[in-house]
């Protein structure tokens, strides 16, 4: 392909992501195939000669859109979101357009450069403590990681080294292998599966600690669960404390552990994937009150600040135990400015890395910090119109507070009835959500999602949802009829039933 047709592909294909993303409203949000269906209408074999890019773009939508989940459709309301930007893209084509690898200063200034300076106007946007900043002459600094199940592998990580260094010094009679067998990390039963994960990764037992009613980590069952661990000969060492879990958006009490964390020498890592961006708004910024007994902090703009995926934020307030742990030289990554620049290899796992900063870079200056504080406000808004919704509909409860752009609700009555209704919408492929548990309740979390969310979205959301319920409730009255008239059931029992149903 020479830089003509280039220009012709690039264009064609950048009409078809604005076509595509401007009638998202149109599609079914999940896809109706099967497993397999793509090899069923693709070739076994990559073809023999150069084929035309027009052949290919067809084939796209032709193949690929019609086996696509659409993220970013106004209808999509499972999981979190998954940011996109019309500038987050053109940073993408940039980066890819220059292609270079950034892994050490030398091997592109630019990508290092813009990536610390990017870095620290997003930590100032959230309001976080200057030590976490790269421009504060501490040893501080932020780092675009791939996701967020890096950046808390890069923290225990770093927490195991450090620990072991600290009880090597200690006692340095006791072998690496002993100490580092004995350490074990803290986390809430609440946590994202990356957090289990991370333990599984490094080697480390990740205790999932219990919650208390608001599915938050306390204070006190930290201590209770570190002071059985230190009893039985083990050394704590690294904290995962959760700033918006996946389930329910609940929020860890930093103010308990960070003082825990820091008296007893256990490397606090804090998760706000989602809930993070949420901090561009001070009015948000008590969420995370506490944050400065923190040792590392992470969120993922590629979730809820509009930059597409990936680019996942992470500030450490010390970056040289990053680089302790890290660190391993060799005569070809070797160059003459080192140690007056940051190599960003050290502070993470890959070697090498892509040019995130841009699309990050983009995204910050073509919405501004206010265009991005409106974009957070308008989902949360959005999120309260739907729980006067449900609020507003007596067959629905909702089951935890309402937080962020998350409503977390259910049908009233057995878990059968939540059961059916996610399975109904799931299958009618108009909305996307998915289930929950919250103690023995079945729930739907329904998440704001996309950027092009509007109230009439949630409005045919709300109706698909409370339509659905309707008939779930009639089909489930008339068979308790047909069991009273088949004399399955007592009269009693009819009422009864069809009270608790309607209820
Ligand atoms: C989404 C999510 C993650 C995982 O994020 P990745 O960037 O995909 O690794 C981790 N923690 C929480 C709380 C999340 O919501």
């Amino acid at each position: 392909m020479d830089a003509r047709q280039f220009e012709e592909f690039g264009k064609a294909a950048i009409d078809f992501i604005s076509n595509y993303t401007e009638n998202l409203r149109e599609r079914d949000v999940l896809p109706s195939v099967e497993p397999g269906y793509l090899s069923k209408l693709m070739p076994n074999e990559a073809p023999r000669q150069a084929e035309s890019w027009q052949d290919v773009l067809k084939d796209v939508e032709r193949l690929i859109l019609p086996g696509m989940t659409h993220w970013n459709s106004p209808q999509f309301h499972a999981y979190y979101p998954a940011g996109n930007s019309y500038p987050g893209i053109v940073g993408e084509m940039l980066s890819a357009g220059f292609g270079c690898i950034g892994f050490s200063w030398m091997s592109s200034p630019a990508c290092t450069e813009l990536e610390i300076i990017t870095m620290n106007w997003l930590g100032k946007m959230l309001g976080l403590p200057k030590e976490f900043l790269n421009c504060s002459d501490g040893p501080g600094g932020g780092v675009i990681q791939g996701s967020a199940s890096e950046a808390t592998l890069v923290g225990l990580l770093a927490a195991k080294e450090k620990t072991t260094r600290r009880i090597k010094s200690l006692h340095p009679d006791l072998d690496e292998g002993i100490i580092k067998a004995k350490l074990v990390a803290y986390t809430s039963d609440q946590a994202n599966s990356s957090v289990e994960r991370a333990g599984l990764l490094g080697s480390v037992p990740m205790r999932l600690l219990p919650t208390d009613d608001k599915c938050r980590l306390r204070g006190y069952t930290l201590l209770e669960a570190m002071k059985k661990d230190e009893e039985a000969g083990l050394i704590p060492c690294y904290v995962v404390a959760n700033l918006g879990t996946t389930g329910t958006c609940a929020f860890d009490v930093l103010d308990e552990l960070g003082p825990i964390c820091n008296e007893n020498n256990l490397w606090l890592h804090v998760d706000a994937a989602y809930a993070g961006s949420a901090f561009v708004c001070p009015e948000y910024r008590y969420l995370m009150s506490g944050i400065n007994y923190v040792d590392s902090f992470n969120f993922n703009p590629h979730k809820w600040l509009l930059v597409n995926f990936d680019c996942s934020a992470m500030w450490v307030k010390n970056a040289g135990y990053l680089i302790d742990a890290f660190n391993v030289d060799r005569i070809y990554l070797a160059h003459d400015k080192q140690g007056q620049a940051l190599d960003y290899r050290h502070w993470q796992i890959p070697l090498g890395r892509r040019f995130r900063a841009l699309k990050l870079w983009f995204v910050l200056r073509l919405y501004g910090i206010e265009g991005l504080q409106n974009h957070i406000r308008r989902m949360v808004k959005l999120a309260h119109q739907f729980e006067n919704f449900v609020n507003s509909d007596d067959r629905f409860e909702i089951v935890t507070e309402v937080s962020l752009g998350l409503v977390c609700f259910r049908m009233k009555g057995d878990n059968s009835l939540t059961r059916e209704l996610l399975d109904r919408l799931m299958k009618r492929k108009r909305i996307y959500t998915i289930a929950a548990n919250y103690k023995d309740q079945l729930i739907v979390r329904f998440v704001v999602c996309s950027r092009m969310c509007e109230e009439k979205d949630i409005e045919f959301a709300w109706n698909e949802i409370s339509s659905q319920a309707t008939e779930i409730l009639i089909v489930s009255r008339n068979q308790t009829a047909r069991m009273f008239e088949n004399g399955e059931l007592p009269y009693e029992n009819l009422n009864g039933k069809m009270e608790e149903r309607q209820r």
